[in-house]
């Protein structure tokens, strides 16, 4: 009976585990980035919500300030026909002028805002438009993960069990320096590459390493790396 054959069914079952172990850790990072291009999509929208409100409140403040213009500039007309002399009338004349004045750079900054809230309100729309979006596949995709990482978890216990059902054909020395090695080097049970060659670390081997490995009936290690050798 192959003594080495034992050994390489538990690699192979360990090989498992590790995937399925590794998939564990990936899962909830994979997760984490998903999250993290969400926020960073939310920041955008908020931003561009921001430059909104602060392009409304310009423009409301701006048409508050021309119909107080406007308003005042009707008082005056009012009262300017009222008035008794000639020098009352020009003097009222200059300050209607003035609130004139000041009504177009109001208008004008009114119109200018309404021209910048165009795009800001595209980019709004765009962003909220987008983030639906990707909130629905990313919820999609993170249920998918969910049910994955369920699955991995279940063969992982499964591989865990079948592990300790192979781990009982090898004897417990070889176990020993197997499960010691594992946790330092992978895999632990390598080919003799061409009757003399270790295939995990390249060295070649004095030939009477590769006898005791064709003879089948013990660990051999490596020189080397100790990698368990065998010869299929
Ligand atoms: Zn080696």
């Amino acid at each position: 009976m192959s003594f080495v054959q034992p050994l390489l069914e538990l690699q192979d079952v360990d090989g498992r585990i590790r995937e399925l172990e590794q998939e564990v850790v990936d899962i909830p990072k994979r997760k984490e980035q998903e999250n993290a291009r969400l926020d960073t999509l939310r920041q955008l929208l908020a931003s561009a919500q921001g430059e909104l409100k602060s392009i409304q409140m310009k423009i409301a403040e701006a048409d508050l300030e021309a119909e107080a213009r406007k308003s005042k500039i009707n008082d005056l007309k009012k009262n300017q026909v009222l008035l008794k002399t000639n020098k009352e009338f020009q003097m009222y004349n200059l300050e209607i002028k003035k609130l004139e004045d000041d009504l177009s750079t109001f208008e004008a900054r009114e119109i200018a805002a309404l021209d910048d809230i165009i795009p800001v309100k595209a980019k709004v729309a765009e962003l909220e438009a987008k983030l639906a979006k990707e909130q629905t596949d990313v919820d999609e995709y993170m249920a998918d993960l969910d049910a994955r990482l369920a699955e991995v978890q279940q063969a992982l216990q499964e591989a865990q069990t079948e592990r300790e059902k192979v781990a009982e054909k090898v004897d417990a020395r070889p176990k020993l320096y197997y499960d010691r090695l594992r946790c330092k080097r992978w895999p632990v049970v390598v080919e003799l590459h061409e009757g003399m060659v270790c295939a995990g670390c390249n060295l070649v081997q004095p030939p009477s390493v590769g006898q005791m490995v064709r003879r089948d009936m013990d660990v051999v290690a490596c020189t080397m790396c100790g990698r368990i050798l065998y010869q299929p």
